[in-house]
């Protein structure tokens, strides 16, 4: 396997920043339904939860206390390594409405990481391990105030069979958007995750990076 350069990397990763123009529609297509949904639908579904977002963001930010106040009612504790050392790495994990399990060791390495490559900027006023945090909050705040990307089922049919189920990316779409407008951030907090992954595995968030890379040239040529 071809062995990755830090410089190349970085440098890939600041493109990709600057010119992503639909990382949620990409959190979309990840979605196991999102075939289901026709176009103009999941266009005005990604609106709305990116709006969601934004507004949850807003309000939070005019009312410090509240948030202080859903912080202090949570458990918090640390998300044992092994789950963050298989195929898929997991930063944190929440359990409905009180509980956030977060991974601080690999946050503080991806943050060291990412000083030491000056890739910190993007990020002026926050950290790793505090984006990952309200990332959670937002999914313990979608609970409790059962938002829309809750309540938004999706109606489908298979044969004769009729379904109705969660589109999972939505609540993803919504939490990014919040966090991106909470503290700033010139995009989406998901483009972020192959920086933290780098110090784990170089190879996956090189490739991470390069697929982002060309989804946005073909997004670009439609
Ligand atoms: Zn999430």
């Amino acid at each position: 396997m071809r062995s990755v350069k830090v410089e190349e990397f970085c440098q890939q990763f600041l493109h990709l920043w600057s010119r992503a123009t639909n990382p949620h529609l990409q959190l979309f297509k990840q979605d196991p339904l999102h075939a289901k949904v026709d176009p103009a639908q999941a266009e005005s579904f990604i609106e709305t939860a990116e709006s969601i977002g934004k507004q949850e963001a807003r309000w939070y930010r005019e009312h410090p206390q509240e948030l202080q106040g859903i912080i202090d009612s949570l458990k918090i504790n640390e998300l044992p390594e092994a789950q963050a050392q298989q195929e898929r790495y997991t930063f944190a994990v929440y359990k409905k409405t009180d509980h956030i399990m977060i991974d601080r060791n690999f946050l503080a390495q991806a943050q060291h990481f990412i000083e030491a490559q000056q890739l910190s900027r993007l990020l002026p006023a926050t950290t790793l391990t505090e984006l990952v945090f309200m990332h959670e909050v937002f999914h313990v705040l979608e609970y409790r105030k059962n938002l829309w990307t809750i309540q938004r089922q999706l109606h489908y049919q298979i044969g004769f069979l009729k379904k109705q189920a969660r589109l999972y990316s939505l609540s993803e779409i919504a939490a990014a958007s919040f966090v991106q407008t909470f503290y700033q951030l010139e995009n989406s907090p998901t483009l972020l995750a192959s920086c933290i992954i780098y110090c784990k595995n170089p190879e996956l968030a090189q490739a991470l990076v390069t697929t982002a890379l060309k989804e946005q040239t073909i997004h670009r040529s439609y």
